[in-house]
């Protein structure tokens, strides 16, 4: 991650990045007992605008709902949140395309390992939008860390802890000299990226593994379902063996710090004929012109 612009929301107001600080003994740090989010903001020329921001919030408040974080609801709403962006974007008033990180951390010194009624307080801050994975063309390994499964910590929450889950597998990735890991599940299904969801194309069916298969349940992930589906693309969401990627004619992930970038290899074989392929490139350029334009849907939101 880049180095965050130099004004912070921290708590309810927006401070300086150096006086954003939480406490060393508070659940955030002890735990990782914060959830997060990230999204995109768009600058173009003197106008900005935000993605999915309502679908981000919710996000937010449905992961603070499994992890039993139950202040945030009680204490922000979406109005309040949408205020808070504008607020520090305005502040920190970007020139290029950036990123939000937008987090509920849990900040009780030493409660011990529990949640409910603990403090929180939120913060947020911007950054540069460099996208975490090449963009013309990825080669990915299959990590021999295995994604957290539901029943232990659930992928569906953003939470900050299990992100170890994810740092494991793509130093691995990135040691042995790809750019990414495939997370299995334990039955050896595909999940996801380490920070990114995935879609296979074969046949001109788009496949991807679905909610209910230890993923993120990503913004991206669903913009691109409905993207494909009104371009009458056929689109399945089910599970995904590791194999159908090896005989996929196409391979590409989704995320917003990924983007809609297309896979070229999966564990040393090429994928289709080693390019990217022409659904990939069609759909990341619908995602593209979604991302700052999108009218119809209602993803867009000037700030
Ligand atoms: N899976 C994981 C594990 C992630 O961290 C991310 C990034 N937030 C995604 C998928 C993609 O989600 P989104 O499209 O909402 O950015």
């Amino acid at each position: 991650m880049a180095e965050p612009y130099s004004r912070v929301f921290f708590g309810d107001r927006i401070v300086d990045a150096d006086q954003a600080k939480l406490g060393v003994a508070t659940s955030a740090m002890l735990y990782g007992l914060s959830v997060y989010t990230v999204f995109p903001v768009q600058v173009d020329g003197g106008t900005r605008s935000v993605f999915r921001l309502a679908d981000h919030f919710q996000r937010l408040v449905e992961s603070c709902k499994i992890i039993g974080i139950d202040r945030f609801a009680g204490e922000w709403d979406f109005e309040r949140f949408a205020a808070a962006t504008r607020e520090l974007v305005a502040e920190n008033d970007p020139q290029r395309d950036v990123f939000v990180r937008a987090s509920v951390h849990v900040d009780e010194s030493i409660p011990g390992t529990r949640v409910r009624g603990c403090g929180i307080t939120v913060s947020m801050f911007v950054y540069d939008a460099v996208p975490i994975v090449p963009q013309d063309g990825m080669r990915l390994k299959t990590s021999q860390w295995r994604r957290i499964p539901d029943d232990a910590i659930p992928s569906r929450a953003k939470v900050n802890g299990a992100y170890v889950n994810s740092v494991l597998a793509k130093q691995d990735a990135i040691d042995a000299g790809y750019d990414d890991a495939i997370f299995l599940d334990t039955q050896g299904h595909v999940c996801e990226l380490s920070a990114a969801n995935i879609f296979l194309v074969r046949g001109g069916t788009v496949v991807t593994p679905d909610v209910s298969s230890d993923i993120l349940d990503g913004i991206n992930r669903r913009t691109i379902l409905t993207l494909a589906a009104e371009d009458g693309i056929p689109v399945v969401e089910r599970a995904v063996d590791l194999t159908e990627l090896y005989i996929a004619d196409e391979v590409f992930v989704t995320g917003t710090s990924a983007g809609v970038s297309p896979v070229i290899e999966v564990d040393g074989r090429a994928v289709g004929d080693g390019r990217p392929g022409p659904i990939s490139g069609a759909l990341r350029k619908r995602h593209t012109a979604a991302l700052r334009t999108d009218v119809e849907h209602g993803w867009v939101t000037p700030i």
